[in-house]
């Protein structure tokens, strides 16, 4: 069984609006380290289906780890959707929950810069999360841009009042709201925008609405590289049960010894046997929950895959780069991405990568996760 997989009991359903409710959670003392998160990061939850067994959807944490809030998701319905309605129809206090533990990196590593928040519709679950996070303990300023169809779709009204009200000088918030205004547009959100160019900028949003943001700072020579971006999409991927189809037949035939130079799970080589890099495969070494693996790396295989081929519990999610919660630095040797949707510039400039993209360029590297 995945070690990251969990069972939370919900202790309370709060209606938001009359399209989404928040779920809050107890976290039993001894699931606290493990379910302890950043703001911006989500949990991926096991929906229940007649058809196929189950479905995975993430969804942001609306709480914030830094204000004394027990850990909340917010879900809204998605027209026509299957786990959206389907959690929003079932979930009552007590009802019990599979889930990953969190994952996911749209967070400021600087709580002192000022920033620039960007919200449509549920794109605020994760925004909030930041935004409360930041009043408590950073210094900067924080303008939030909401967009909304009209006033009774608007999730966490009452907390922004209130928000507002306990930071005058720190926090604006502007709803843009369709029914008032028609949907944001790349000249307004210029327009509006101008004084806060210097901010960091995190969005959150569906496709239009995230096109007519970065148009809009694009008019203010903020370029695209440098906005952090939450995409939602539904997972095509079923972590809960892939994983018992991917690494089952590797635990099976047992893991790998820690730098042992096993080649293939299938015939461990024999240990003292020291790894060498050829044309078709590297060397890298992986620290990965307090131990170190080093193993053989087909330059045609993803590292992601390389780990879970070795029966290495390493964190994933979608697969597709989006999430981020495959993430690790660089700490030896040249890799490259095929795809990358979550690491901004700063970040490739930090050595991070995405394991389920990753591929090795040179011989010989060194790769860490949890940093
Ligand atoms: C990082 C991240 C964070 C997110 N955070 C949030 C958040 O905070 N709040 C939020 O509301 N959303 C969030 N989302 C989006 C969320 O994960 C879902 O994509 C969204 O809720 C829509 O899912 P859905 O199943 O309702 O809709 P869809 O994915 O559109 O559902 C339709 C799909 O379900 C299938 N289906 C239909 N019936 C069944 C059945 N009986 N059994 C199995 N499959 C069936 C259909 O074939 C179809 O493919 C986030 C997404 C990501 C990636």
């Amino acid at each position: 069984m995945n070690a990251r997989v969990h069972e939370l009991v919900v202790r309370e359903v709060v209606s938001e609006t009359s399209e989404a409710v928040s779920l809050i959670f107890d976290v039993p003392v001894e699931l606290s380290r493990r379910f302890a998160y950043s703001p911006g990061q989500f949990l991926t939850v096991r929906v229940p289906s007649e058809q196929t067994g189950s479905v995975a959807r993430c969804y942001s944490l609306s709480s914030s780890p830094h204000c004394g809030e027990r850990p909340a998701v917010t879900v809204k319905r998605t027209l026509g959707g299957y786990a959206s309605n389907w959690l929003c129809d079932n979930v009552s206090a007590g009802s019990v929950l599979t889930v990953l533990e969190p994952a996911g990196n749209f967070a400021p590593r600087n709580w002192n810069r000022d920033l620039l928040l960007c919200a449509a519709g549920s794109g605020i679950t994760p925004i909030m999360s930041i935004l409360k996070s930041a009043l408590a303990m950073g210094r900067g300023k924080v303008v939030v841009l909401y967009a909304n169809r009209d006033r009774q779709s608007i999730i966490f009204a009452r907390q922004l009042q209130e928000l507002i009200r306990r930071n005058p000088r720190r926090l604006s918030v502007l709803h843009w709201l369709e029914s008032e205004r028609g949907l944001p547009d790349a000249r307004g959100i210029a327009t509006w925008a101008r004084p806060y160019r210097k901010y960091d900028v995190y969005l959150c949003g569906p496709a239009g609405f995230a096109s007519a943001i970065k148009d809009g700072l694009a008019r203010l020579r903020i370029p695209e590289r440098a906005i952090r971006q939450e995409e939602y999409r539904s997972l095509t991927d079923n972590p809960f049960e892939r994983h018992a189809a991917v690494v089952t037949p590797a635990h099976a035939v047992g893991p790998p010894q820690a730098g042992a130079g096993v080649a293939v799970a299938v015939a461990p080589a024999p240990v003292a046997a020291p790894l060498r890099a050829s044309a078709d495969t590297a060397t890298v070494k992986v620290e990965i929950d307090g131990e170190t693996h080093t193993l053989p790396w087909p330059r045609t295989k993803k590292l992601l895959d390389v780990l879970l081929d070795h029966g290495i519990d390493a964190p994933y999610v979608c697969r597709e780069s989006a999430c981020g919660t495959c993430v690790c630095r660089v700490e030896r040797g040249r890799t490259r991405m095929l795809m990358n949707e979550s690491l901004i510039d700063e970040e490739l400039a930090m050595g991070l990568t995405l394991a389920c993209q990753t591929l090795p360029e040179s011989d010989d590297l060194h790769i860490a996760f949890d940093q």
